[in-house]
């Protein structure tokens, strides 16, 4: 069988390991290849040669350092393909999905490029009389990243790009679970012309995100995943002095007005609920009807989960994949039965579903339960699933309430066609990212990926400007030269 290989030092390696974790595709259930969960040893390896690659790579122009991602970008076009196959095999994520996904990432290299603009630094002349201070940025050292399953492709380059071009080096990590995607894009990163040692890959589970974490030469950790695991990462990475962002789980409202427009508010709000089956950080899990908004919504919204079409992602005319594994498939199906236990109405039940001609697959179809219990754990828990929960309330108030009482912020969002609801919203909602008649409201590559409250630990996020600031580190210069100059010759 295919085993994941790492890459460090510009070489793939194939390290053994005590334990492998098989790479399955959830819809087949057939094993891909398996990833060896490598020891601290590796993660040592890597941080050494991205420490010996770092002098060169940091005193390297600007200007030079990106012409590699120009032509990573290049060709990851012309494999978009690949790589988007290899997300939906994987993943299970619908084929447009994947495509999205790494287009999302592309556009990350893109804005990465315009490095030499982004890391220019700021001068003030005279501040004293004869005396001009300046700040300049500079790169912070060997940098690593720590991915989740569910965006294989996608999030290793919130950070990638920008890492490399501010002239750090650079780990990732995936996700033991999909490690297939950043192979492919490693076996194109290496046709870049990175110099050996400044990019690396190495593939495991817990010993080697802690081996990241406790590494004195890894100056910087960013983390995506569950909140529990970010919480971890957050506190051991710091308590090493190191620069660290960890983003965590979500659990994601959406308000709907009586005035919001029936069709495309059905349409996205099912999008964000069902898309990646349910398994997108920014994935909307609760909605909030106002005034007769419920009337309109629920049946709205129950046609539009129970005409959703689940199966394998490559095949023509699937809407929905499966979710990852059947681990989470048991997960989710029982926290829906907690939910009706809790005093919710099933209106469309997805559980104990099979798909034609993938029967072993690890699939949940679409649910809606309406009239959750307001205290009871579906308001509270990320199900990281197809499954939408409604409650019905009677002012924008008692909504927007109910929003900030969670202990998430990753995403908050409203459908109305009031603006002076929508000010409103957008200025009380206790959310890093906010959608008004959105229901997915990921920030393009120029925007931070933000997220507050349990959502996010740390201070900067990634993409864009703050990824430019993460990576880097600012110098300020006070200096002082006679005022009469032609002293000195
Ligand atoms: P996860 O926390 O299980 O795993 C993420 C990474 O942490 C993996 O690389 C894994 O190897 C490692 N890890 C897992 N358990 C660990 C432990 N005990 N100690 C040290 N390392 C550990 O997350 P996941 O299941 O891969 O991804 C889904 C989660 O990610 C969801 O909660 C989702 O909301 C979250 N997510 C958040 C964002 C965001 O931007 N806020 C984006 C995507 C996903």
């Amino acid at each position: 069988m295919k085993t994941v290989l790492n890459y460090i030092n510009g070489q793939w390696r194939e390290d053994i390991a005590t334990e492998y974790l098989d790479v399955i595709n959830p819809a087949s259930q057939e094993v891909l290849a398996r990833t060896p969960l490598c020891a601290a040893s590796v993660v040592d390896e890597a941080a050494r040669a991205a420490a010996t690659a770092y002098p060169a790579w940091r005193n390297t122009p600007p200007a030079d350092r990106i012409q590699p991602l120009f032509k990573l970008k290049m060709l990851m076009e012309t494999h978009l393909d690949e790589l988007a196959r290899t997300i939906t095999l994987e993943n299970g994520k619908i084929y447009s999905e994947s495509v999205g996904e790494m287009r999302r990432a592309i556009e990350n290299v893109e804005v990465a490029c315009g490095i030499p603009t982004l890391m220019m630094g700021d001068i003030l002349e005279d501040v004293a009389a004869g005396i001009d201070e300046f700040m300049i940025r500079q790169p912070v050292g060997v940098v690593a990243t720590i991915a989740p399953f569910n965006f294989p492709g996608m999030i290793p380059f919130w950070y990638l790009p920008y890492a490399l071009a501010c002239g750090n080096t650079y780990i990732v990590k995936p996700s033991e679970r999909v490690p297939l995607t950043m192979m492919k894009v490693f076996e194109l990163i290496e046709q870049c012309g990175f110099p050996p040692g400044v990019v690396n890959m190495v593939h495991g589970g817990v010993d080697v995100v802690n081996a990241i974490l406790d590494h004195p030469t890894i100056r910087g950790v960013t983390f995506v995943g569950s909140t529990a695991v970010a919480k971890h990462v957050y506190s051991r990475a710091s308590a090493h002095g190191k620069r660290v962002q960890a983003q965590g789980g979500a659990k994601n409202p959406t308000i709907i007005l009586p005035d919001a427009e029936v069709d495309m508010t059905t349409k996205i709000i099912a999008d964000s609920a069902f898309g990646c089956a349910g398994q997108r950080c920014l994935a909307t899990s609760l909605v909030f009807t106002v005034g007769k908004a419920d009337e309109i919504f629920i049946p709205a919204l129950a046609e539009a989960a129970h005409n959703r079409v689940t199966g394998f992602g490559l095949d023509d005319g699937v809407q929905m994949g499966p979710v990852i594994t059947h681990a989470a498939k048991t997960r989710i199906e029982g926290l829906i039965g907690k939910g009706i236990a809790e005093g919710a109405e099933v209106v469309v039940d997805g559980r104990g579903k099979t798909v034609g001609g993938y029967e072993g697959g690890s699939f949940v179809h679409p649910t809606l339960l309406c009239g959750l219990n307001p205290h009871g754990e579906m308001m509270r828990t990320e199900i990281f699933g197809p499954v939408l929960g409604m409650v019905h309330l009677d002012t924008v108030e008692d909504a927007i309430a109910l929003v900030n009482s969670g202990q998430y912020g990753n995403m908050a969002c409203l459908f109305t066609s009031s603006g002076a609801a929508a000010r409103k919203f957008r200025h009380d909602a206790d959310a890093g990212n906010i959608g008004i008649n959105i229901g997915v409201a990921a920030p393009m590559a120029y925007f931070p990926f933000s997220g507050w409250k349990d959502s996010f630990f740390g201070t900067l996020h990634g993409q864009g400007k703050h990824a430019v600031e993460f990576f880097t580190q600012t110098k300020v210069v006070v200096e002082r030269w006679p005022k009469d100059w032609s002293r000195q010759f």
